[in-house]
């Protein structure tokens, strides 16, 4: 396809790896976005992928994923160091593993969750149980958790330093801000203005927007980010709970990240107090040192999930619709990416290995 004047609808994390794609491939690309710019606002209001903790778990997510996502994931975990590669101010990106933690009253539930991570999706890496000595020594900062486990070449993102290079460095790409797009038709855009403009190929990348024209529903999730100087943890931390999916991950060597609820609301209100006690007192029964961390920010927003909680790419002539990235978008969009650039004829690359391993 010689498509050259594409619109995309949506500057989240599909827009702009979208627009990253296309411009460096030299077509001509307008993205538009209801938002007021590119940074973040932290309001409850922005792009899913800001409040995201970043967190690559192709293996930990088949908790709640099926065995596809987890493919996507293993091919994006190969794909994300060749986008940063190329980037010149590249966001801080890692996959040295992660670890799975669990009290002794929750060695039931840790054990049942184990058993469906090694019989997902075999061929893969697989949890390995750590000693208490091990994890002495891979993470001295954590202390309290009677059982653990590191799940191999999972790997983090940080997504608003990513965001971030992804706008600034998708060369003579024309973003346009505060563009509410209603509609996104076969080769064309309409915006709330009444307006519509003509492109060769349009992208719906709107998540939680594209209503009513996908049956896509927000799925909120509630955020801490605590500023703890040197707080020594290296890898992204989960903890096993019978009530939450509770999880640490360091953004900076000062700064953690805690996460998340998934409750079935389209509130977009600040943080509850429920969420913040139960995720804060969580933390810190596996990282004490946390108790003297300072709160730097609570954040809420909405995953855009499908009813049946999978991505779904939708090719038509002039139109490509990808959604339903729920809680896994940092983990599978750039092999979602490639496989839409791929089916429209936009990407002659050969696609990635399936797993990183
Ligand atoms: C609390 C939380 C934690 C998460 N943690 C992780 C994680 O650790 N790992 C992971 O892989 N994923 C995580 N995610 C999921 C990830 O953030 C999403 O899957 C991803 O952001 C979805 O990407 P998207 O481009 O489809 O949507 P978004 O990133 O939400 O972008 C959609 C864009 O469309 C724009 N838009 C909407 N409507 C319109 C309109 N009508 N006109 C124009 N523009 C419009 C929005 O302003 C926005 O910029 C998390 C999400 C949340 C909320």
């Amino acid at each position: 396809m010689s498509a050259t004047h594409i619109g995309i609808a949506g500057a989240g994390l599909l827009g702009r790896l979208l627009a990253w794609h296309l411009a460096r491939a030299g077509h001509q690309v307008s993205v538009f976005d209801r938002a007021s710019g590119p940074e973040p606002t932290f309001d409850g209001q922005q792009a899913a992928a800001f409040t995201a903790a970043g967190m690559l778990s192709p293996l930990a997510e088949l908790d709640n994923s099926s065995p596809e996502v987890a493919v996507l994931g293993w091919r994006s975990l190969a794909l994300w160091p060749r986008i940063i590669a190329e980037m010149a101010s590249p966001p801080p990106f890692a996959a040295r593993g992660s670890l799975l933690l669990a009290h002794r009253s929750d060695l039931a539930s840790a054990q049942r969750v184990l058993v469906r991570l090694a019989q997902a999706l075999p061929g893969t890496p697989h949890a390995e149980p750590l000693s208490a000595a091990q994890l002495g020594e891979l993470e001295p900062a954590l202390q309290g958790a009677a059982h653990a486990w590191l799940l191999p070449q999972e790997g983090q993102i940080d997504p608003v330093a990513a965001m971030r290079a992804l706008h600034d460095e998708a060369c003579d790409v024309r973003w346009n801000w505060n563009r509410r797009v209603t509609a996104v038709e076969e080769g064309a855009l309409v915006f709330d203005d009444g307006t519509r403009q003509r492109f060769d190929l349009v992208f719906d990348v709107r998540g939680t927007g594209a209503r009513p024209q996908l049956p896509v529903r927000g799925v909120r999730g509630e955020t801490v980010w605590l500023h703890a100087p040197s707080h020594g943890l290296t890898r992204p931390v989960r903890l096993l709970h019978p009530r939450h999916r509770v999880y640490i991950v360091p953004r900076s060597a000062d700064v953690v990240l805690l996460g998340a609820s998934e409750i079935e609301s389209e509130d977009r209100s600040p943080v509850s107090l429920r969420s913040a006690v139960e995720l804060m007192s969580a933390a810190h029964s596996v990282m004490p040192a946390l108790a003297e961390a300072r709160i730097q920010r609570l954040d809420a927003n909405l995953r855009p999930a499908l009813p049946d909680n999978e991505p779904h790419t939708d090719v038509s002539a002039g139109r490509v619709r990808i959604n339903g990235l729920f809680r896994h978008g940092w983990l599978i969009a750039p092999a979602l990416v490639e496989d839409a650039l791929r089916a429209i004829g936009l990407n002659a690359a050969q696609p990635a290995t399936e797993f990183a391993p």
